[in-house]
């Protein structure tokens, strides 16, 4: 298999069809992205993005839906939608990358690292999927609803990935995942993932020793502590899922007014994206 998946990706490279990862087009989409201005739940801008994301996705082979949904949430309900973009392969098994485009209701908060590099990432992931050959179906998710509509807790939070953990175990599709992975606030300059005590185990150890081995040892020390995020409804629902989050005292500028664009480097993103997409090739020849 290995030698039949190296001649595929010698065959697609010899035709000029494949991209590997561009921090730099990743940083630029998440530019776009932010260009939109502040994109809490409930406002014009963050409606505009997702026609956005549906335009960007329209052109890279994939079959895209949306799961919209009314969030009740302490300010009432509001309507909410994670958009999916499904890169169909051949083997019945899945791997989903996911992470949120919405940004915390603040005054003059844009969230360029909050919010807009995880767009910009799967922008960019979406691109180097488009012609490359798979195995597995992978689904890129684009949750709404990640931040709390007023105080971080239970029911006020992750409102995007808890209604669809609940709908993929309901339809199968959490059964057919080999691995869920998160990415959140992956663009900041001073990149320092924070090794997650509440992802599973084997896939935090597949993707750290992943970076270890591409040199990226320094931006992924093995010391943090369990996060709350869009990975958790997942968990619960027995899926096999990682957060790759920058969060920590570096985080100055965290939900304030000052994460904004200039707090962000195309080599954060190319560090993440050069790990994941070795990743998941690493995770699709897997059975
Ligand atoms: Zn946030």
């Amino acid at each position: 298999m290995l030698r039949l998946l190296t001649l595929l990706f010698l065959a697609a490279s010899l035709s000029g069809q494949t991209r590997t990862f561009s921090g730099a087009e990743a940083l630029a989409f998440t530019g776009r992205a932010v260009a939109f201005g502040p994109r809490p739940d409930g406002s014009p801008a963050i409606a505009k993005l997702r026609a956005f994301i549906r335009q960007q996705l329209a052109s890279r082979g994939c079959e895209v839906t949306g799961d919209a949904f009314t969030a009740e949430t302490p300010d009432g309900p509001l309507p909410m939608e994670n958009i999916i973009a499904k890169f169909p392969g051949k083997s019945g098994k899945a791997i989903a990358i996911t992470g949120h485009y919405d940004t915390k209701k603040l005054a003059n908060f844009v969230g360029a690292n909050d919010g807009g590099s995880s767009t910009g990432f799967l922008l960019e992931l979406a691109a180097v999927l488009q012609n490359r050959p798979r195995i597995d179906n992978i689904y890129l998710v684009f949750f709404d609803g990640e931040e709390a509509v007023r105080d971080w807790t239970a029911t006020d939070s992750v409102y995007g990935s808890r209604h669809l953990a609940q709908k993929w175990t309901a339809d199968g599709t959490n059964r057919r995942l080999k691995a869920l992975i998160n990415v959140d606030m992956i663009g900041d300059k001073n990149i320092r993932i924070l090794w997650d005590g509440n992802s599973a185990a084997s896939l935090r150890e597949m993707f750290w020793n992943t970076a270890d081995t591409l040199g990226y040892r320094e931006y992924f020390p093995r010391e943090g502590g369990p996060i709350e995020d869009d990975h958790m409804p997942f968990i619960d629902e027995g899926v096999r899922a990682l957060d790759v989050i920058n969060f920590g005292s570096q985080n100055t500028f965290w939900h304030t007014p000052k994460d904004t664009m200039d707090k962000l480097n195309a080599h954060a993103f190319q560090v993440v994206g050069d790990v994941l997409v070795k990743v998941v090739g690493e995770l699709e020849e897997q059975k």
